[in-house]
């Protein structure tokens, strides 16, 4: 193959292709932003050349983790909101972000959000928040991958006309950047009425882009809902003509099995967000039963205020550890069912699988390589098991975006971290 710009050799090679392939002593050639091949060495000339080559003996290659449902800029609030529950939660951080947030301040914590989830193996991650257009400036800056588009929402009587002509002007220019996976977004069930997502609905045709909201996080919020509206979240949500395979709904922790059903049915796909949902006293989600009904699960951390971190292997464990232990049945959530939620699950939710989610030939170069020469991860009878149960972020060794090397053997190479760190401590801090 030639004009090969990074080899990767002599890797682990977890490639999540349709087989679930796993390659020994494997090769990954990248041409520009896209992979060339994924194969046994043996298979590689051995004179191919490559521009750079990361001789990766020891190491475990796996697709970029997608975070499939967060609030980057939550970062300025972590650890600032605790012990509440969701309604207590929200109120206090609506508060502060109604006041106190712009697009300097967002645009901060966006940055430090990228940064921590690149070094936790996250190439590609949802965001829905305020002044988002200060998030997409600095993931495209980055060359991050962010799945993120206009919110509508009543929260703080926002005014509505005013809102959608602005979520209208973000997606007829969102093309201008490289990086924005464009989406439209509902905040809640809660938070809108039958006008706001009629609008939801004409938007998400008009731009022929995927919809996502919260839904049925807790207890309470299906019964204000269902007091309000005569139906649950994901009825009402049917009503609008809302549910369809390019609607990803976050948290489903209370559904009924006609709801499961429902989402099966149409196609719609759900992120779980169980440190979130644990965290906030919300349950803990049917994943187990989403996913023997065939329903895509996608996981995603929630804000750093609601979990406290945007560890994406971490939420993996969780994610398992808690359908074996809430349903006392060690069979449910298998280490490739939480690897796939995390990479190839996240991609086919945002209609994004021909072009990430997997290693193989022709999809971009979203690629993480993970030092398995560590005490927690030998001897490696299981690459599934170590990479849900034993490994942790500092194992995270090298990460590529679209064919950029973000992290390289330990060191970030698109920010610097002390500087990002003074400031958005300095915006912190300022919170009280
Ligand atoms: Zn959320």
């Amino acid at each position: 193959v030639s004009s090969i710009d990074l080899m990767i050799r002599g890797a682990t090679i977890v490639t999540m292709n349709a087989d679930r392939q796993v390659i020994e002593d494997g090769v990954i050639l990248v041409s520009d932003d896209t992979i060339a091949g994924v194969l046994p060495a043996g298979q590689v000339p051995a004179d191919q050349s490559a521009k750079r080559v990361i001789q990766a003996d020891g190491l475990v290659a796996i697709p970029g983790l997608i975070n499939a449902h967060s609030h980057l800029a939550m970062t300025l609030f972590r650890g600032f909101v605790e012990d509440l529950d969701l309604q207590d939660w929200l109120a206090r951080v609506w508060k502060y972000e109604l006041s106190a947030l712009n697009a300097e301040s967002v645009g901060a914590g966006s940055r430090l959000a990228l940064a921590e989830m690149i070094r936790g193996g996250v190439t590609c991650a949802h965001d829905m928040y305020w002044h988002y257009e200060a998030t997409m400036q600095v993931a495209d800056e980055i060359g991050f991958r962010l799945i993120s588009g206009p919110p509508i929402t009543n929260i703080g009587g926002l005014e509505f006309n005013g809102m959608v002509a602005q979520a209208r002007k973000t997606l007829e220019s969102i093309q201008a950047y490289r990086y924005v996976i464009p989406i439209i977004q509902a905040q809640s069930t809660y938070t809108t009425d039958r006008r706001m997502m009629n609008t939801v609905l004409e938007l998400k045709q008009a731009f022929d882009v995927p919809f996502t909201t919260h839904a049925s996080e807790n207890r309470a919020e299906v019964e204000q809902v269902k007091a309000q509206h005569g139906m649950t979240p994901i009825e009402l949500l049917n009503s609008y003509h809302l549910l369809d395979s390019r609607t990803i709904l976050a948290h489903c922790v209370h559904l009924r099995d006609d709801e499961i059903d429902l989402l099966k049915e149409t196609g719609t796909n759900v992120a779980h967000c169980p440190e979130s949902n644990l965290k906030l006293g919300s349950g803990i989600a049917r994943v187990a039963d989403m996913l023997a009904a065939g329903v895509n699960v996608c996981l995603g951390t929630d804000g750093a205020a609601s979990n406290n971190d945007l560890n994406m292997l971490g939420e993996m464990r969780t994610a398992a550890l808690l359908q074996k232990g809430a349903h006392q049945d060690p069979k449910l959530l298998t280490t490739l069912q939480a690897l796939e939620m995390a990479t190839i699950n996240g991609a086919k939710a945002y209609g994004m699988d021909h072009l990430v989610g997997s290693l193989e030939a022709d999809k971009k170069a979203d690629i993480v390589l993970l030092d398995f020469r560590k005490l927690h991860l030998i001897p490696r009878h299981d690459v599934y098991a170590h990479l849900v149960y034993s490994a942790n972020k500092a194992d995270v060794d090298t990460v590529i975006i679209d064919g950029r090397v973000q992290l390289d053997a330990g060191r970030l190479t698109a920010f610097d971290e002390e500087a990002l760190m003074a400031k958005v401590g300095s915006i912190g801090g300022g919170f009280h």
